[in-house]
């Protein structure tokens, strides 16, 4: 057998295409993620608007996970995950002032060490190399447009800042990563022959996040008579966005939403086109998913970042791979950010990242799935401890902060409507004891890290002047989310 063909892979890749056997067979990989991308607004996961043409195609030609789950509910610790397969305590980057650090072995240093080319393209402060993401990659490129007033600033100067802050959420970055990506493969000169390296590439799309500006014509593609005065624009402080607005006015928003999703798609659609052209998709592992999803509402507040509920935490996976993957494949059974290192790892033949927090999701692609997996969220900022542990059946979200727990019944109470706080019996029971499983598991990662997060500490004039705006409360929750913290209107800004 040749040297290619160890692993179940391998063989499907040999058998699919040419193995030339010293690893020339091994397929490029492009890792999307979207940022706050809800699965539920993606025709592809039942939606009734038509928002994403080019993912849909790409699940028709690949495989869905209809039940993906995030670590956290924000940027930096997700994005963390998704390049060490770990979960977010354990890989440390749970607030703003941390970075990940050296010790742990990323996506990328895992693919460069394994022969490939790496780049990355990126549009959000957070995934900015300050924060320790750009490890392992041979080019990191800063997409958004105040690029220049961060690139070279220590972290510490510019991430909670105000200015940054109102500017990134305005932000319309995808035609720059675009632009940029194709230039990349433009500038690669291989023409898909196979002479070159294959790449590892991983793309950060910014803008179906908040501020909702979709581009003409997307900002009326599913916006109808509208009269009234709320406009997509400062939605994050805005007041007159809360949970009371009129319907018509919630429901703009959403528009404005499906019109960002439909113009990033079209983007998508672009680099997907590119690959093509050049004779390289078909030898490339696409893989599709968000960093998490966005509150409208749903538990009484707007954005992420303040709770763990399923439209804050269930993002969209989908992977594209036709020498391993069957098109049209859906998958029911529950997977993770945290499983796509693995599984990228496995389909590109290379060594797993170690400790493992996830694992490969090529058996549930091949029927197999795993009907005890548990997916692990966390949420350690703006003045919030929580964590959840999710099933397929259940959630069990722990309150550490306030000192509150509950559980849900997903079957029944798919929207998180009714909290149980009985451990006593049946599901409840269940519940409690998968969660201190989970728990167990997650202290065991946790002794095996590499290392320990690296601090980035907040100058005191930054931390002045957000205090004294009424971003940051005295106990380090954001002011503007109010002592209460239940309406979630405010809070230290996600990006
Ligand atoms: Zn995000």
């Amino acid at each position: 057998m040749k040297s290619c063909c160890k692993s179940t892979v391998s063989l499907l890749l040999c058998l699919a295409s040419s193995c030339s056997g010293d690893g020339q067979a091994r397929p490029n990989v492009l890792l999307i993620s979207v940022d706050m991308l809800r699965a539920d607004h993606l025709g592809s996961y039942g939606y009734g608007r038509e928002t994403s043409p080019h993912l849909d195609r790409l699940a028709k030609e690949g495989v869905l996970f209809e039940d993906c789950i995030s670590s956290a509910p924000w940027t930096l610790p997700t994005h963390a995950a998704l390049f060490t397969g770990l979960p977010d305590s354990v890989h440390g980057c749970t607030d703003s002032d941390r970075a990940l650090a050296p010790g742990f072995t990323t996506l990328a240093e895992r693919f460069k060490q394994g022969g490939y080319a790496t780049t990355g393209f990126f549009s959000g402060p957070y995934l900015h190399p300050a924060f320790g993401l750009g490890q392992g990659f041979d080019s990191y490129v800063n997409c958004t447009s105040y690029a220049r007033a961060i690139d070279g600033q220590p972290a510490e100067d510019w991430a909670m800042d105000t200015e940054v802050m109102h500017s990134s959420h305005r932000d319309v970055t995808s035609p720059t990563v675009t632009e940029e990506v194709l230039g990349w493969l433009a500038g690669r000169g291989d023409g898909g022959n196979g002479q070159a390296e294959p790449f590892f590439m991983f793309v950060h799309l910014w803008d179906v996040h908040f501020d909702f500006l979709p581009p003409a014509p997307y900002d009326e593609l599913f916006a109808g008579e509208y009269g009234g005065s709320v406009s997509g624009e400062d939605f994050f402080f805005d007041p007159a966005i809360h949970a009371d607005m009129p319907a018509a006015d919630r429901e703009h928003l959403l528009d404005l939403y499906d019109g960002e999703i439909r113009w990033t798609d079209h983007h998508i659609g672009l680099i997907l086109a590119a690959l093509e052209e050049r004779g390289l998709l078909e030898n490339t592992v696409v893989a599709l998913t968000a960093d998490h999803g966005t509150e409208f509402f749903e538990h009484g507040g707007k954005a992420h970042r303040m709770t763990l509920f399923e439209e804050v935490l269930r993002v969209p996976l989908v992977l594209r791979y036709p020498a391993a993957i069957p098109a049209g494949t859906r998958v029911r059974s529950l997977a993770r950010t945290v499983d796509i290192a693995p599984t990228l790892l496995e389909l590109a033949d290379l060594a797993p990242l170690a400790p493992a927090g996830g694992r490969s999701l090529l058996p549930a692609m091949q029927g197999g799935g795993d009907p005890g997996v548990a997916a692990v969220s966390e949420l350690f900022s703006v003045g919030r401890a929580m964590r959840s542990v999710r099933t397929e059946r259940w959630k069990f979200i722990d309150d550490m902060g306030r000192g509150t727990f509950a559980w849900y019944d997903l079957a029944a109470d798919p929207r998180e409507l009714h909290p149980s706080q009985d451990l006593t019996q049946g599901l409840g029971q269940e519940a409690r004891d998968g969660y201190l499983e989970a728990m167990a598991e997650l202290e065991r990662l946790y002794a095996a890290r590499p290392a320990a997060p690296a601090q980035a500490q907040v100058p005191a004039a930054v931390d002045a002047h957000l205090r004294a705006l009424g971003y940051v409360g005295a106990d380090g929750a954001d002011g503007a989310d109010g002592a209460d913290g239940d309406d979630g209107d405010g809070g230290a800004g996600e990006k």
